[in-house]
């Protein structure tokens, strides 16, 4: 199954392949199943985290078709448009992110590395704004005799997916008996893509995306779309079913972006037992996820559940009030 992806156009940007630790401490806690971290936050690429497997064969398809500069879009404290940047200013090409606020307008995390590494940032007073707004921009350069390159939403479309495709491959590889994967799905690149991969390598065990705050039926459609692209870009074209989409929306009930306390308990008892850190948007409230599914006694003893850390640590700082002393003093 190797094969699949060997012969489209890549570029390297991530550590490979990341490290999946055996979270001893944390299962022990839990008193469930073996729990492993797959490192994701670890890719590298400016902080790293999960856009950057996405990024490796984006870029490289913006490569080979000639392209000079990169346009993307999300709020302000973004991860993809701050590994977009990375990418970018790696390969010598330019960045353009249309970014709206977000909860925090700060200079801080993604938004003070967007700065940082170069990309050129236009910012639109809503989320709605940004896709019209990004196209016009890519229709101003091409008139200028610019090659831009436009990246969609969280780089999730089949080109970008085929990343999480490797990435089951690679986790497999790491540890052949795994009965579950958690993760946190937002723009469903990483979910599709794992299915894909799923698909090529005949693994058979659960796929869980929590969701960042969409509701459930219209992740499972997004996942699905991207999953069959993904398949047809590796040559393996074929239906996916729905049905078979598992997307669990219980766990950012207050919407995108919103802190909840499953999420902060979930942040502290990973950071005390394991020393790693989660972040307040995605993986935070997916590990508030594999929390709960254990004590609901979903996952068993002896079972392996492997939970994909996607990274998004720069975004912790701009939540600095919610997990921070002043309030973790009052709880006591
Ligand atoms: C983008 C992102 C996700 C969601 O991944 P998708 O592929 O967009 O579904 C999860 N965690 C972090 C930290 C992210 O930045």
């Amino acid at each position: 199954m190797a094969t699949a992806w060997e012969d489209l156009p890549r570029v390297r940007l991530a550590h490979l392949p990341t490290p999946l630790e055996e979270a001893r401490n944390l299962s022990r806690e839990l008193g469930g199943p073996r729990v492993l971290i797959k490192r994701d936050d670890c890719t590298g690429l400016a902080t790293g985290g999960n856009k950057t497997r996405k990024l490796e064969f984006l870029v490289g398809d913006a490569l080979a078709r000639g392209s000079d500069v990169l346009l993307t879009e999300g709020n302000a404290q973004s991860n993809h448009c701050r590994q977009t940047a990375a990418a970018a200013a790696a390969h010598g090409l330019e960045c353009v992110l249309v970014l709206s606020p977000a909860r925090c307008r700060e200079m801080t995390g993604n938004l003070l590395l967007d700065y940082l590494l170069g990309a050129k940032v236009v910012t639109v007073a809503s989320g709605a704004e940004r896709m019209p707004r990004m196209r016009a921009l890519a229709e101003e350069l091409a008139s200028q005799g610019r090659r831009p390159y436009v990246i969609p939403t969280g780089g999730s479309n089949g080109i970008g997916a085929v990343g999480y495709a490797v990435a089951l491959h690679e986790l497999l590889e790491q540890e052949p008996k795994v009965d579950a994967i958690v993760f946190c799905s937002g723009s469903g690149g990483t979910h599709g893509g794992l299915i894909a991969g799923a698909r090529l390598a005949g693994y058979r065990g659960r796929i869980i995306g929590i969701s960042d705050g969409e509701p459930r039926a219209d992740l499972v459609e997004r996942v699905r779309a991207v999953a069959a692209e993904c398949l047809e870009r590796l040559g393996r074209p074929g239906e996916v079913q729905a049905s078979a989409i598992e997307v669990l929306d219980d766990y950012a009930r207050e919407g995108y972006g919103v802190p909840n306390q499953k999420m902060i308990d979930a942040i502290r008892l990973v950071a005390r037992t394991q020393g790693v850190v989660l972040d307040p948007v995605y993986s935070g409230k997916a590990m508030a996820g594999l929390i709960d599914l254990t004590r609901r006694g979903e996952f068993r003893r002896g079972q392996t559940v492997a939970f994909i850390h996607t990274g998004g640590i720069p975004a912790l700082f701009a939540y600095r009030e919610e997990l921070g002393p002043d309030r973790v003093r009052q709880e006591r």
